[in-house]
């Protein structure tokens, strides 16, 4: 059991105090930094490091993303409760627990098979429930659940996949970090079937939106992170 004690809670204020300051001002933004227990979303000898504002290791080669990351990404999406939101890269979870915070329904992708068995049953665990965590390739997006209100990509794409912009509603928005290395963050925004705008929203760091099946294999301390019988309790 792992509790979400008073220390976490304020290690929590004190990020989204540091977070504030690098320019994030959406309130409804910052009160869902402050309510998800990110701690929760990493291997527990690592706590130290989970109000840190930095991304983490998640296991399968993949990390958490940045706080600050996940709350820029969040702000260019203008979120509204009720929003349906697919969101490609699952990860630990914590992003789209953000975003249901947020009050928007959450479809979510993994490209690779143990993060989404281990996300699949950690959300639920901790009192999340997405409308649908699949596993797949969040290139072709998620035709049979489209359109969308808006998508959210949380990996670095070599280029703007048609088929996300296709899976939107006219007036929807794509948020997408674009390019090799480092990545331009792009907010997309759809004006009707054939005309959309995009603007540029400064550099990041992602890891890469994988292009082929890549399961790598569960090692040790994958397993020791899946653990379905984790509760909150506020303490
Ligand atoms: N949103 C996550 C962080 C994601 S890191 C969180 O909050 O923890 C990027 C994730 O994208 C990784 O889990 C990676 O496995 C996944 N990914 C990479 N390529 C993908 C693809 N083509 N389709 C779906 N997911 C992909």
């Amino acid at each position: 059991m792992i509790l979400d004690s008073y220390r976490h809670k304020g290690l929590r204020k004190q990020l989204v105090e540091t977070i504030k300051k690098k320019g994030i001002e959406d309130k409804n933004v910052l009160k869902a930094i402050d309510t998800v227990p990110r701690h929760l979303f990493m291997d527990s000898s690592f706590l130290e490091f989970a109000y840190e504002d930095k991304p983490f290791p998640i296991g399968s080669g993949q990390t958490i993303s940045q706080p600050y990351t996940v709350a820029f990404q969040t702000e260019l999406l203008e979120i509204k409760k009720g929003d349906k939101v697919l969101e490609v890269g699952t990860g630990s979870g914590y992003q789209a627990c953000i975003l249901m915070e947020l009050g928007a329904r959450v479809y979510t992708i993994e490209r690779q098979k143990n993060l989404y068995f281990k996300t699949k049953s950690f959300l639920p665990s901790i009192g999340y429930k997405p409308k649908l965590i699949s596993y797949g390739d969040g290139y072709k997006g998620l035709p049979p659940y489209a359109p969308f209100d808006k998508i959210l990509v949380t990996a670095g794409a070599p280029h703007i996949p048609d088929t996300l912009i296709d899976q939107l509603i006219p007036g929807g928005i794509l948020v997408i970090p674009v390019g090799p290395d480092i990545q331009i963050m792009k907010r997309i925004i759809k004006i009707d079937e054939s005309n959309y705008k995009e603007e540029d929203h400064g550099t990041f760091r992602f890891v890469p939106l994988l292009t082929k099946k890549a399961d790598s294999t569960v090692t040790l301390k994958d397993k020791l992170f899946f653990c379905p019988s984790l509760s909150v309790i506020s303490a």
